[in-house]
């Protein structure tokens, strides 16, 4: 059913007067916002006693885990350790996430599923914050999985189920597609394993990518000019044979001698996020500022 339409009008209104009976005023960003009375009521099939378990359910889970307030701190402890971060925004306004198994300093040894949850979910949680701030901001996010330099352990079913766990519960439809690029057997063979577990709908979310990449098929998953521009400079530059310094340190800006490619992000992203960070921290409300990945946080924050 299509948002804004009758039928689905009704099911909101359903649902927020139900919402109002049982949690009263608290919690306003959940039942206040009529995107996520759509993606809870879509996520539940319309089934409007269904999308009130699962709200009630999402407010419980925030109340006692405050996921608001995460941060990674495996991240802050080994830098580089997850290389998944927030790059931009696509031409639709949705936050784009951007990964690489060849940037991140995560080992076979070092993989578990809790670290994998505390960083998506403060991706999820900072991404929601960057779409609210931009003019065309939507409500859903789109994953880029870069698979060049992929390893097993990595790509553990378990720690994709525990992930999966907490979009679908408490982020229901907000990841709208993952684009899986430089995929091989691995990435196909983890994916059939994968497949099982998911809801049709979340499995349907993913696409796999031509090899190799082009911008063509970039622009028609709606990444837009920009976006497409910098996702095919740094796949190219993170599948050569020698990985250059400013590729590994993904959280610095380069020197600008290095290269004019900034792997932090898009121009627009980075004029708008990273290069006025320190300055968003002073004054305003800080509960709504945009954090970009930990270590680029720490690496603005500490220079002069
Ligand atoms: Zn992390």
């Amino acid at each position: 059913m299509e948002r804004g339409s009758d039928q689905v009008q009704r099911l909101e209104k359903e649902l927020a007067s139900l919402l109002d009976q049982t949690v009263g005023s608290d919690h306003v960003e959940i039942t206040r916002d009529p995107t996520s009375l759509y993606r809870y009521l879509r996520a539940r099939d319309w089934d409007v006693k269904a999308a009130l378990d699962m709200i009630q359910d999402s407010i419980l889970w925030r109340q006692r885990e405050r996921p608001d307030q995460w941060t990674c701190k495996w991240c802050r402890e080994k830098t580089g350790y997850h290389a998944m971060r927030q790059v931009g925004h696509d031409a639709l306004g949705r936050a784009v996430f951007y990964s690489s198994f060849i940037q991140m300093t995560l080992t076979a040894s070092s993989a578990c599923a809790e670290d994998s949850v505390a960083h998506v979910v403060y991706l999820l949680e900072q991404a929601i914050r960057s779409m609210a701030t931009i003019p065309n901001g939507s409500d859903s996010c789109v994953w880029v999985m870069d698979c060049t330099g992929m390893f097993l352990a990595a790509c553990s079913p378990r720690v994709a189920y525990r992930v999966n766990q907490i979009l679908s519960h408490h982020y229901p439809e907000r990841l709208a597609r993952i684009l899986c690029v430089n995929s091989g057997y691995m990435m196909r063979g983890a994916f059939a394993a994968i497949k099982h577990f998911l809801a049709p709908r979340t499995a349907a979310k993913m696409r796999f990518m031509p090899v190799p990449i082009t911008r063509e098929s970039l622009l028609d998953e709606h990444m837009g000019d920009e976006m497409t521009e910098w996702l095919m400079e740094e796949i190219r530059l993170n599948a050569q044979r020698t990985i250059g310094d400013s590729q590994l340190r993904f959280w610095e800006r380069p020197a600008a001698t290095e290269s004019v490619h900034d792997p932090r992000g898009s121009d627009g992203y980075v004029k708008q996020f990273i290069a006025t960070y320190r300055g968003s921290l002073k004054g305003g409300d800080p509960k709504g500022v945009h954090h970009p990945h930990p270590n680029i946080i720490e690496a603005v924050t500490a220079c002069k």
